[in-house]
C-alpha cells in the first residue's frame, strides 16, 4: 500500500486539494474566535464548502468541500473577519498553537501577538510543519503536542524559551521571549536543520547540534499536566468534537452560546466564562464517554487515498472498546489520525486488517475482515472480554 505524504499544512492562501473538494484552514490569531468571527466562519463554511469542518491538531478549523471557483470569494469572507494573512509565506510561518486555559491577566495573549508580529516582519522560510507553542500557565498543557520551540514556564515560574528536544531551556524575560524565540528558529535553518523544504527541531537536536551559547540555558520547564478531558474546568467548559468534526451549524450554536471559543490541539473547543455545557449538539462533554476511546480519520468518500468509510464504524464500536484502551480505525496505511499505538483496524483494498497493538503501518496480524464482520463480534477482535 503506497500513500502520500505531502509534508506541509494547507492554508486558507495555500489549500490542499482532497476528495471533496479543497481543504482550506483557518488560523485564529492566539487560538482565539471571537463569536462573530466563529459565526462567519461557520456561515462561510456553508456558502462556500460542503458545510464540513475538521479542527487540527495544530488547534485551527478546516473548511472542507469548497469549490476551486468559490475560493476566492471565501478568501474575501475571511479578510473582512480579520482571519486572512497577507501572503501565503506569512500564513505558513504562523503556525503557533496557544494553550487554551490563559486570562486577561496572563501572558498567553501578548507573547502571541509579539510573536505573530516578529514572524511577519522577519524573511524567515521555515519547513511546512514548523511550529511554535505558547504554554506559560503554571502546569505545561501542550508537553504532547508537536512544536519546534516551545515558550513555557521553568522552576521558580520563570519564563523559559526551549527547543523540542532539548531538556532546559533559556530563562527570558516576557518581553524578550518571541525574539528568542526567532533567533533559536533562525539558528535552526543556519545550522541545517532543515533539507529540501522539511525537518523538525527534536530531529535536529538527537543529530547532535548544539545552540549557541546566547540561546541556550539549563531550566528545566514545569512539570506536565495531564491532558484535559471535555467537562467543566476552572475557567469555562471544554467539549469535545468527535473526530474533531462537525457541521457548521454546530460551530454557529456555540458562537450564539459563548462569546468566545477557543481552539485546541485535542479536538476540543474551549469556552472561556461559560458556566453550562452545551446540550443538544454532537459534541462529547463528559470524560467517560466512549467516543473519546477511538480515532477514525477523514476516510471514504472525502480522502481519495481512503480505501474504506471509517468513522462510522468506530460510532459502532466504541461502546465496546475497553476503558483505558485506544481503538484506531484508519482509512488506509498512512494513520493519519493516531500516531501512537493502538488496537488499530487498517483499510485495504481487500478488507480491514487488525494490527493488536501498533500503528496503521504496523503489520496486520488477521487481514480481510468485512465492516460486518467485526460489528457481530467486537469482544473478539478489539480483545473486550
Ligand atoms: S489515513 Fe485516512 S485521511 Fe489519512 S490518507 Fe489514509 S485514508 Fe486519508
Amino acid at each position: 500500500m503506497t500513500f502520500e505524504i505531502k509534508g506541509w499544512c494547507p492554508g486558507a492562501l495555500r489549500p490542499m486539494m482532497s476528495g471533496d473538494g479543497l481543504v482550506v484552514r483557518v488560523r485564529p490569531h492566539a487560538g482565539r474566535f471571537s463569536a462573530a468571527q466563529a459565526s462567519g466562519v461557520a456561515q462561510a463554511a456553508r456558502e462556500y464548502g460542503s458545510g464540513q469542518i475538521d479542527l487540527s491538531s495544530r488547534a485551527n478549523l478546516q473548511l472542507r468541500g469548497v469549490r476551486p471557483e468559490s475560493h476566492g470569494a471565501l478568501l474575501s469572507a475571511l479578510a473582512a473577519l480579520g482571519l486572512l494573512d497577507p501572503d501565503a509565506l506569512a500564513e505558513s510561518r504562523r503556525n503557533i498553537v496557544v494553550s487554551p486555559f490563559w486570562s486577561e491577566k496572563g501572558l498567553e495573549r501578548i507573547l502571541a501577538e509579539e510573536l505573530e508580529t516578529a514572524l511577519a516582519s522577519s524573511n524567515i522560510v521555515l519547513p511546512g510543519k514548523f511550529g511554535f507553542a505558547i504554554d506559560c500557565g503554571r502546569e505545561r498543557v501542550l508537553d504532547q503536542v508537536p512544536a519546534d520551540i516551545r515558550i513555557e514556564r521553568g522552576a521558580g515560574q520563570c519564563l523559559i524559551v526551549r527547543p523540542d528536544g532539548a531538556e532546559c531551556g533559556l530563562a527570558v524575560k516576557a518581553s524578550e521571549a518571541s525574539a528568542t524565540a526567532l533567533a533559536v528558529a533562525k539558528w535552526f535553518v543556519e545550522s541545517g536543520g532543515m533539507t529540501g523544504g522539511r525537518g523538525r527541531m527534536a530531529a535536529h537536536m538527537r543529530n547532535g547540534a548544539t545552540l549557541p551559547h546566547a540561546l541556550s540555558g539549563g531550566i528545566q520547564p514545569v512539570v506536565p499536566a495531564r491532558q484535559p478531558q471535555p467537562g467543566y474546568t476552572a475557567g469555562g467548559v471544554l467539549v469535545g468534537v468527535p473526530f474533531g468534526s462537525m457541521h457548521a451549524d454546530t460551530l454557529e450554536e456555540l458562537a450564539r452560546r459563548a462569546p468566545e471559543l477557543r481552539m485546541t490541539p485535542w479536538r476540543m473547543i474551549f469556552l472561556p466564562s461559560a458556566h453550562e455545557m452545551p446540550a443538544g449538539l454532537d459534541l462529547v462533554t463528559r470524560a467517560d464517554d466512549p467516543l473519546l476511546r477511538v480515532e477514525a480519520c477523514t476516510g471514504a468518500p472525502w480522502c481519495p487515498q481512503a480505501c474504506s468509510e471509517t468513522r462510522s464504524l468506530a460510532r459502532q464500536l466504541a461502546a465496546f472498546v475497553p476503558e483505558g484502551a485506544t481503538l484506531h480505525v484508519s482509512g488506509c496505511a498512512k494513520g493519519c489520525a493516531c500516531s501512537r499505538r493502538a488496537v488499530t483496524l487498517v483499510a485495504t483494498a481487500s478488507g480491514f486488517g487488525l494490527i493488536p497493538n501498533g500503528t496503521a503501518s504496523d503489520h496486520a496480524v488477521v487481514t480481510g475482515l468485512s465492516a460486518s464482520q467485526i460489528i457481530s463480534d467486537p469482544a473478539l477482535y478489539l480483545g473486550g472480554s
